[in-house]
């Protein structure tokens, strides 16, 4: 992978909405071609609307191995190579462990993590065939568990040690693997918490704070894949300053 963008082809999963659309967006805006996975095509149609022909928009569940089988071939046979892997989507499902719907552990494992493994894997040959970069979405609850976020932290923390782990089975062959730990970012994000109580403080804790945007996480996300190639910017945490 040539250290600009301009010309490299990216697959961003959950780019229907939030981080993910601006890190497609951003990619876009620095030359790359980009491929847009998620499951809401209406958002990805006005994605690709948006980005004026530069982004493709793939139908992507992240848990059906199948359909990140297809999306990684799809891209490749379009764009003839894959350079960057931005391995976004993912969903959090906040509350307490004690009574917990195990239903929402196994959502927030099978996307977050097993999910983020597929696209690993399936990305894999190609982007050792292009020497190319994964970025890999975390968050601080990859880094701090905190009470209420026990199951969603363990899906975190275990993408940041699947990464690591990856990081040292790939960098002698030029792949770079970068894990961006965002903060407090304003998204749909906590919109899908069931638990009425962990909900409203997710809200409050929002208007709290001057929260991120998720252009400020796109930024950081070029940042890291636009270093020369001999610079591999492992990980990145962003939190908001307001953020304690
Ligand atoms: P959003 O809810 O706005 O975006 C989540 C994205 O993930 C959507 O595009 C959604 O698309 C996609 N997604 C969810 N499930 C699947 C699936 N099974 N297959 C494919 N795509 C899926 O939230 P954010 O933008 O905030 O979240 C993006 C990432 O950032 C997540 O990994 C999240 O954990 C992480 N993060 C966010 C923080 C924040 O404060 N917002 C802080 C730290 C980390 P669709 O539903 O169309 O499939």
């Amino acid at each position: 992978m040539d250290t600009q963008l301009e010309g490299t082809v990216a697959l961003v999963t959950g780019a229907s909405s939030g981080i993910g659309r601006a890190i497609a967006l951003a990619l876009v805006a620095q030359g790359a071609r980009v491929v847009a996975g998620a499951r809401r095509a209406d958002r990805l149609t006005e994605l690709v609307a948006e980005a004026g022909g530069a982004v493709t928009a793939v139908d992507l569940d992240v848990t059906d191995r199948g359909a990140v089988g297809r999306a990684v071939a799809r891209t490749v046979a379009e764009h003839g190579r894959l350079d960057l892997l931005v391995n976004n989507a993912g969903l959090m499902l906040s509350g307490p462990i004690v009574g917990a719907d195990p239903d929402e552990w196994e959502r927030m494992v099978g996307t977050n993590l097993l999910g983020s493994m597929f696209v690993a894997h399936a990305a894999l040959p190609h982007l050792l065939a292009s020497r190319g970069t994964l970025v890999q979405v975390s968050s601080t609850s990859g880094r701090i568990a905190s009470l209420g976020s026990g199951a969603y932290s363990a899906t975190k923390f275990g993408v940041t040690a699947f990464a690591e782990a990856l990081r040292q089975e790939v960098t002698a062959q030029g792949v770079r693997v970068v894990v961006v730990e965002p903060g407090f970012t304003a998204t749909e994000l906590t919109t899908h918490i069931t638990d009425p109580a962990m909900r409203a403080m997710a809200a409050s804790l929002g208007d709290s704070m001057r929260t991120l945007d998720p252009a400020d996480i796109a930024n950081a996300v070029v940042f890291a894949a636009a270093q020369p190639h001999h610079v591999s910017l492992n990980e990145i945490l962003v939190r908001p300053t307001d953020q304690v």
